[in-house]
């Protein structure tokens, strides 16, 4: 089976699951979108107000700049793949709670298996925190991880983890976003330098 027609079957568990309580006040569940062939994998936290009525990944005002940010490498929303920690959005765009990232994982889990990413960017705490146990590295805040690449394996699967802020840290600092305009620059040489982006568009 083709890696699309995997992350389809994951992605239709997800629009129908109730396995922890942030079903309860979604409007769509958000179980990713992007190419399913690329081996380059950004992860959020969780999907906010804008996500949850359209049912796809950084939408919204974050997600905007997460485009430009993806402009500036040379790439688009369509050469890599985006989802979350956490794939429904929680009640007042609250933190999702260490019981929820454990109920929702398996999900996130099977979609690095199927896509077997080589370069993942973790984008803010959550996602950085969660990435980094897999690799069973230790994490005190993005503020320290942000701008690492950590060579290592997780499920399995040798990886290099690129941690930064969440693109939503732009809309409120502007340190924040120069740093994410930086890292975004350093994506981009990382990705050449692994082969990871076509001649093309680089
Ligand atoms: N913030 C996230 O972490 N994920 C989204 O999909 C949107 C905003
Ligand atoms: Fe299921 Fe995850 Fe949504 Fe919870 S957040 S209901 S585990 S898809």
């Amino acid at each position: 089976m083709s890696n699309k027609h995997l992350l389809d079957a994951v992605a239709a568990e997800v629009v129908v699951c109730i396995k922890c309580d942030l079903w309860k006040g979604r409007k769509k569940a958000v179980p990713g979108v992007g190419n399913p062939e690329s081996r380059v994998l950004f992860i959020g936290e969780a999907p906010g107000q804008s996500e949850d009525l359209m049912g796809e990944p950084f939408v919204g005002v974050a997600g905007k700049f997460l485009d430009t940010l993806l402009s500036e490498t040379g790439f688009s929303r369509a050469d890599v793949f985006i989802t979350n920690v956490v794939k429904c959005r929680p009640p007042r765009n609250r933190d999702p709670r260490p019981d929820e990232i454990e109920t929702c994982t398996p999900y996130l889990n099977r979609q690095i298996g199927i896509i077997r990413p080589r370069f993942i960017v973790t984008l803010g705490n959550h996602s950085t925190a969660y990435i980094l146990s897999k690799a069973r590295l230790s994490f005190r805040s993005i503020t320290q991880a942000r701008g690492n690449v950590y060579e290592t394996s997780i499920l399995g699967l040798k990886v290099a983890v690129f941690p930064t802020f969440h693109p939503a840290a732009a809309l409120y600092s502007a340190r924040y976003k120069k740093q994410l305009e930086e890292d975004f620059q350093r994506i981009k040489d990382e990705l050449l330098k692994r082969g990871l982006v076509s001649p093309s568009i680089s």
